[in-house]
């Protein structure tokens, strides 16, 4: 399959390494890979990256001078753009949902954001949820009063546009699969915005990886997730080149594994945490990946996938919203 990928700026850290993690491996039975997206960089590490090369790539393109994103207050998308904006001289401004704890010190990926001189914009939750849109739209009107031309990116930059950074990781992950000699029964992420499992299951359909592509929920249910998955790749039709039948592809999602909900994880996920730091030395977040790690486990258990099975775990990131929760490890 030839694909004109669109223009993109050199950001991450890229390949990045691909291995086995034996001892959870010899623990549970099945081969289980790890992708680890997590090293795309240092400060700058996790999945944002790669799609926020193309992101920024056509921002650029347009001539633009500033960014304006949105997500939570531990976002680890925001932090990723507010690193990218300060290394390519761009203005960030980040739309936060959520108020900050004045009485506390900055941690985590707030502190990062602060530290790249990102322009901090905190809104109560229910007034976020509400009016999103308008928020960002506000915020590109002031700053194209004051004479800028900024570039508004959705939550995640899951869109058309960032479905490229996961559809061009499948070109590293075909070679990894033959490097390896693998022929994997699944690939499994952390879903929360929907634009890695798009691009993963876009790449499995068109590079042929013959695996199936299986998003943890984090957040939002199936039907939710269904939905902006195949937005996402509706979005990107048409582009370089190719068109697709979305419905095709097969859209997997499980949602069993949120937990108390989005950014609430329960005990178990901390013990997961620990498990994989402890065996293996990498370090899962409670935020995303260490829940989609843990319900990886409990279908290994429950014989989804069994003795022979090799299974790739995409390690998206997101070290820096480990520390705000220190006090449940
Ligand atoms: C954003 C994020 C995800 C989810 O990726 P989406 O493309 O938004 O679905 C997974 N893991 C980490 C660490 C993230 O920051």
């Amino acid at each position: 399959m030839t694909i004109s990928f669109p223009q993109r700026l050199s950001l991450a850290q890229l390949p990045t390494p691909f291995t086995k993690l034996s001892r959870i491996s010899d623990k549970y039975g099945v081969n289980i890979w790890i992708k680890r997206d997590d090293l795309t960089g240092c400060a700058l590490s996790g999945n944002k990256i790669r799609k926020l090369e193309f992101t920024l790539a056509k921002a650029r393109a347009e001539g633009c001078d500033a960014l304006i994103t949105c997500g939570g207050l531990q976002s680890n998308h925001c932090r990723a753009t507010a690193l990218l904006g300060a290394q390519l001289g761009m203005e960030v401004h980040l739309v936060l949902r959520g108020e900050q704890d004045l009485s506390q010190a900055k941690d985590g990926n707030l502190l990062l954001d602060e530290l790249a001189g990102a322009h901090i914009h905190c809104f109560p939750v229910k007034e976020f949820a509400a009016k999103l849109e308008e928020l960002l739209q506000q915020q590109a009107r002031q700053l194209v009063a004051e004479g800028k031309k900024p570039w508004i990116i959705p939550t995640g930059a899951s869109d058309g546009l960032g479905v490229w950074g996961y559809l061009h990781a499948c070109r590293e992950l075909k070679a990894d699969f033959e490097k390896e000699n693998i022929q994997p029964q699944a690939i499994v992420c952390a879903t929360g915005s929907g634009g890695t499992q798009a691009g993963l299951t876009l790449g499995n359909y068109l590079f042929d990886l013959n695996t199936q592509v299986v998003g943890m929920a984090v957040c939002d249910n199936e039907a939710w997730f269904q939905n902006k998955v195949r937005e996402d790749i509706q979005q990107w039709q048409g582009k370089g080149g190719v068109t697709v039948d979305a419905d095709q592809m097969g859209i997997t999602v499980n949602d069993q594994y949120i937990g108390p909900g989005y950014g609430k994880a329960g005990a178990e996920v901390f013990d997961c945490i620990k498990e994989v730091a402890s065996l293996e030395g990498v370090i899962l977040d409670p935020v995303y990946t260490a829940k989609a790690f843990y319900g990886m486990l409990q279908e290994i258990k429950k014989g989804t996938w069994i003795p022979g099975d090799d299974i790739v775990f995409i390690h998206t990131g997101g070290i820096f919203g480990l520390f705000p929760q220190r006090d449940f490890v």
